[in-house]
Formats: structure tokens, sequence, C-alpha cells
């Protein structure tokens, strides 16, 4: 993947320790981004991605920081511009679910998984916006769902999260396109990774059949929509969502 400039990029995936997020983190700096690994809680998991980028040859470090808080949002992006200059590409991928019919949902399961899938993504992109804005470049990209476009039964809250990251992307868009900041969306299918694998099996087989491609999907397969929005000579392309779900949402 060439990319058109000499500046060597820096990428902020949010959630990095893990899944869909390492492979993304692993994929940007294939493509020659140095990375900012942020995670919640699993610091070795981070050190470990951050540690497999490196050996792709690119600078890469792992940030703690709970993205459901505003503070530590504006405290993480401050610590990554500290540590590496600047931050060229934005990924809102931290994500949690906390599934259960309506009328059985409490308000601490709206509110965290709200906090952290919508409210995480809108306090980390007013954190970059003034520098990428000021640079006159950046990339978003935002860690949308299938869900978030058909809804799912089950997951009221994680839909509406889901649901609200595609709102987020394309007002973001109109407002940061004449700076040449993009902000796209990626909308996963069934992805093999550990929030799947925390499905019960009955759960798991629903979904893998209702799948076009006749299997669930692998993180890379995420990561390489991530790093297309991501590249520079994808400039013109924002306020887009773009699935990676096998033909789900057909
Ligand atoms: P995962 O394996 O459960 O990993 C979740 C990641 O998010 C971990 O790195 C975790 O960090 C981080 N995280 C959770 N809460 C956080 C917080 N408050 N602050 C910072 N980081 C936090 O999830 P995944 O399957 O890779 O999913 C990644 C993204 O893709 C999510 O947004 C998810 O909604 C979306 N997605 C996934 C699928 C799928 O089928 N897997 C489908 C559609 C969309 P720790 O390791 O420190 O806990």
């Amino acid at each position: 993947m060439p990319e058109s400039s000499s500046i060597v990029r820096t990428a902020l995936v949010t959630g990095g320790s893990r899944g869909i997020g390492r492979a993304i983190c692993l994929e940007l700096a294939k493509a020659g981004c140095n990375v900012a690994v942020n995670y919640a809680g699993s610091a070795a998991a981070a050190e470990e991605t951050a540690a497999q980028c490196r050996a792709l040859g690119v600078r890469a470090e792992a940030f703690q920081a709970d993205v459901s808080s505003a503070a530590a949002c504006a405290a993480l992006v401050e610590q990554v511009l500290a540590a590496f200059g600047r931050i060229d590409v934005l990924v809102n991928n931290a994500g949690v679910t906390r599934d259960n019919l309506l009328l059985r949902m409490s308000e601490e399961d709206y509110d965290r998984v709200l906090d952290t899938n919508l409210k995480g993504a809108v306090f980390c992109c007013k954190a970059v916006a003034r520098p990428m804005m000021r640079q006159r470049y950046g990339r978003i990209v935002n860690l949308s769902s299938v869900v978030g476009l058909r809804g799912n039964a089950g997951q009221v809250n994680y839909s509406a999260s889901k649901a609200g990251l595609i709102g987020l992307t394309k007002s973001l868009a109109k407002e940061l396109a004449s700076r040449g900041v993009t902000a796209n969306a990626v909308a996963p299918g069934f992805i093999e990774t550990d929030m799947t694998n925390a499905l019960p099996e009955a759960a798991r087989s629903a979904m893998a059949a209702g799948i076009p491609a006749g299997r669930p999907g692998l993180p890379e397969e995420v990561a390489r929509a991530v790093a297309f929005f991501a590249r520079e000579d994808a400039g013109y392309i924002t306020g887009q969502v773009l699935c990676v779900d096998g033909g789900m949402a057909v």
C-alpha cells in the first residue's frame, strides 16, 4: 500500500489490545504508520500489540485510558501528541456489549454501552479535531456494526450506539471535509473475537446461519477496510459506511 507523502503518519487506535483493534494496529503498522495502542484494562495484551507493531518497523506504544470518560479521552490524545508529535489517523474501535431484552435492560447496561461505544468516540473525535484541522490532514474511522444498520433483538443499547456512530460519522464528515479531514465508518458483521466468542452457542449458530458467505469474518478482514479509509489517497472519500460482513446486510 504505497503512501503518497514522506511524512510518517501516526495512528491512535482505541481498544487496540485485542480482537479487531489489534488487527487494525498491525494493518496500519504494515502500511508504515506509527501506532498508539489504547486499552482499558488489558495492559499485557496492549503491550503485545505494540511489540508486534514494532516488529513491523514502526514506533508503537500502549496507552491506558477508559474512553467512556470524556476527560480520559482528552488526556489520552494529549499523551499521544506528547509522545508522537502528531495524530493523523484516529480509529474509534473500543466497544463493549451488555446484551439483554429491552424489558430486562438496566440503566447501567445502557449507560455502559453508550458511554464506551458512542460517547467515547465523540470525545476522542473532539480531542483530535483541532490538531487535525490545524495540520489540514486527518483520517477518522469509526467501528460501527451491521446491527447499527439493521437492529438486533437483545441489543437495543448496542445497536443504538452503533447507529449513533453512523450519525456521528456523517456529521463529522460535513464539519471537517474542508480541512482535509475525512470521517468514515466500517460496519462489521459477525467477526471471530472475544466479543462474539462470549455469545451463547445458539446465538452464534443463528448469526452464522444468516451470513451469505457461509462463515464468520476475521479481524484482519475488517482491518483491511479500516486501513483503506486511513490511506492518504482516500482523501476524497468521506461520510461513508462500508460493511464487512460476508453479505449479511444486503
Ligand atoms: P473485543 O475483542 O471485545 O475487544 C474490545 C476492545 O475494546 C479491547 O481492546 C478492550 O480493551 C477495548 N475496550 C473496551 N472498553 C473500553 C474502554 N472503556 N476504554 C478503552 N478501551 C476499551 O471486541 P472486538 O470484537 O474486537 O470489537 C471491536 C469493535 O468492533 C467494537 O467496537 C465492536 O463493537 C465492533 N464490532 C465487532 C463485531 C464482532 O463480530 N466482533 C461486529 C461488529 C462490530 P481491554 O482489552 O483493555 O479490555
